[in-house]
């Protein structure tokens, strides 16, 4: 069994066993076996015998996030953490009495740090505060007042001339309709530009040729 400062590396956190041989489906109740060669055969949850990964032993009765969340601090304290990604929709934190440990290349956004950590260190990490908003969308938000700041897709948006500015941003929640005419109407703006843009290049030609 690999050692718990190993196991936290190159960890999909919120996916799957330490190491890598069982995956966890976003769809609650699914889980993978990784059977080798990069395949994954389907294998449900309520397949007999099956509550702890057998190479690592890892609780595959509870949600990623609950085994995330059992760790002690012993466990991350004198590890080198490189290249995990540790994001949650909810934010959760690392447990108080941390010492010396250090992360290299993870995802942490929404990871809360415990007011009492000596020696974390990021190193090359993100750690944004990311809170989906009333157009459904996911933005980045400032961690003490959750605040939206920006987008996470900021420069995609700028490009296609959609909304960055957070005062603009619905007062209600978006229904599932109220996003469907958006995404509808976004498409139409850009048909209608294309066709736009091909009666003037058609124009254009037409009085070329008098
Ligand atoms: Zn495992």
């Amino acid at each position: 069994m690999p050692k718990l400062n190993e196991r936290l590396s190159h960890w999909d956190a919120l996916n799957g066993c330490y190491c890598g041989r069982w995956q966890k489906s976003p769809s609650a109740g699914h889980l993978y076996e990784r059977s080798g060669d990069g395949k994954f055969s389907r294998i449900f949850a309520s397949a007999e015998g099956i509550s702890s990964c057998e190479v690592c032993g890892y609780d595959l009765t509870r949600d990623p996030l609950e085994n995330l969340k059992a760790l002690p601090a012993k466990a991350w304290s004198g590890a080198l953490v490189k290249g995990s990604c540790f994001y949650s929709e909810t934010v959760w934190q690392l447990p108080d009495g941390i010492t010396d440990c250090e992360f290299v290349g993870c995802n942490l956004d929404n990871v809360d740090l415990p007011a009492h950590a000596k020696g974390i260190t990021l190193t090359d990490c993100t750690r944004k505060r990311i809170i989906n908003q009333n157009d459904r969308t996911d933005w980045v938000c400032d961690w003490k007042t959750g605040a939206p700041i920006e987008p996470i897709d900021l420069k995609r948006r700028l490009r296609e001339g959609e909304n960055t500015d957070p005062a603009k941003l619905p007062a209600e929640k978006l229904t599932d309709e109220e996003l469907k005419a958006l995404e509808q109407k976004r498409t139409d703006e850009r048909e209608l530009a294309e066709a736009q843009e091909k009666v003037a290049t058609l124009t254009a030609k037409l009085e070329a040729v008098k």
